[in-house]
């Protein structure tokens, strides 16, 4: 089967990580017999350079036109005099508005071999972690209406039966391909739009009797996930609370240059990206960490194609390098062998 993905390299290390990203998958679409048929285009402080814009029109037809995106990182101290409406990062904005994506899907997986990096105790950590949060994304507070009156300010929380019912249902089917267990998260002790919340997602889980779903108040799920994180496999939660809780249980694996992320709507179109910027710092040295994007590849394969049998080999291949040893920069640790950029895709493949 031929599958279209639009690749977004985009600026800083996003281009040397993609590179090894697309490295992997096409290897995977050899072993595997898949055609993966890829159009490399320009968005963020590259476009402003070439076209005077961070996403021009033809970016984003060609991402509506393929099946998937792939997208590396945007930004950088060049661009950050301009003024925010023409900044690389509103890229990101006109992508997601562009491409209908309602729903953020940010995995907090720790390997055991970096159970070091994580900031809580080994005992909490136990055999790793790996939990799913799935953050409404165009909806609730931040899209609201806000205002000021005279010496007030007003920001409103509104979600519909459908904008609810749509991320609940994306929430559930992770679920099913995962451990079957989904954490609602709201405060609905006090907040009326979290009552609904909760109505819709108790509603829609009679379609659903094989997973097993519990309602949790924000303030508590907070606490729990530095509490007991294993007891989490999926989480969902309206806009703000994910936006809130998704970082944190990122922190909780200690090692940003290993989260993925991805961003869906409502057919099989997806942007998956890896949770890290453009590390001005480091671009162009070969320090970069590639493990976010190529597992973001992964989430592609599994999320929007279905193909979970690939996804599964490469999270495989990229554990096994850990277990041998390998490490960029961002995780290395005593006795470990350093690697950059394009050895650690190379060995991601072999592995494969
Ligand atoms: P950053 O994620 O780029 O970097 C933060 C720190 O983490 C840096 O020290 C960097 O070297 C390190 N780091 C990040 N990814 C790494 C990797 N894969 N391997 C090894 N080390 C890694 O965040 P920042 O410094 O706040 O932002 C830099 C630029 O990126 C800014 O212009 C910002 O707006 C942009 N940004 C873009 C995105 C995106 O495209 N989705 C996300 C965040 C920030």
């Amino acid at each position: 089967m031929t599958y279209k993905i639009a690749v977004i390299p985009g600026d800083g290390i996003g281009r040397e990580v993609t590179e090894q990203a697309v490295n992997v998958l096409k290897a995977v679409g050899e072993k595997f017999g898949h055609i993966f048929e890829l159009k490399e285009v320009d968005a963020g402080g590259c476009a402003i350079d070439k076209y005077g814009e961070p996403l021009p029109a033809k970016t984003l037809e060609v991402c509506k036109n393929s099946d998937s995106v792939l997208l590396g990182a945007v930004g950088g101290p060049k661009w950050d005099t301009l003024p925010g409406s023409q900044r690389p990062e509103q890229a990101l904005l006109g992508l997601r508005k562009g491409l209908g994506l309602f729903a953020n899907l940010r995995p907090a997986v720790l390997h055991s071999a970096l159970k070091d990096a994580s900031p809580l105790k080994p005992e909490i950590i136990g055999e790793g972690l790996d939990v799913m949060v799935v953050r409404e994304l165009t909806g609730g507070i931040y899209f609201g209406e806000r205002g000021r009156d005279n010496d007030s300010a007003f920001d409103t929380e509104k979600y519909s039966v459908g904008e609810i019912e749509r991320i609940a249902r994306v929430a559930f089917e992770i679920a099913m391909k995962r451990n079957k267990k989904l954490v609602s998260v709201d405060k609905a002790n006090i907040l009326e739009s979290s009552r609904l919340w909760r109505e819709v997602v108790t509603g829609l889980a009679q379609e659903y009797p094989e997973v097993e779903v519990s309602h949790m108040y924000v303030d508590n799920a907070a606490m729990q996930l530095v509490k007991n994180p294993r007891q989490f496999d999926v989480i969902v939660t309206s806009n703000m609370f994910g936006d809130i809780l998704s970082d944190e249980a990122s922190m909780i694996t200690g090692s940003i240059g290993m989260l993925p992320s991805a961003s869906l709507g409502t057919g099989k179109l997806g942007m998956y990206e890896p949770v890290h910027g453009s590390a001005p710092d480091i671009a162009g040295q070969d320090k970069a960490n590639p493990i976010a994007t190529i597992v973001s590849v992964a989430m592609m394969l599994r999320y929007s194609f279905n193909l979970g049998k690939e996804a599964d080999a490469i999270e495989r291949a990229v554990g096994n390098v850990l277990d041998k040893g390998y490490r960029t920069g961002d995780i290395m640790s005593k006795g470990m062998n350093l690697v950059g950029t394009r050895e650690m895709g190379e060995l991601i493949i072999s592995e494969l």
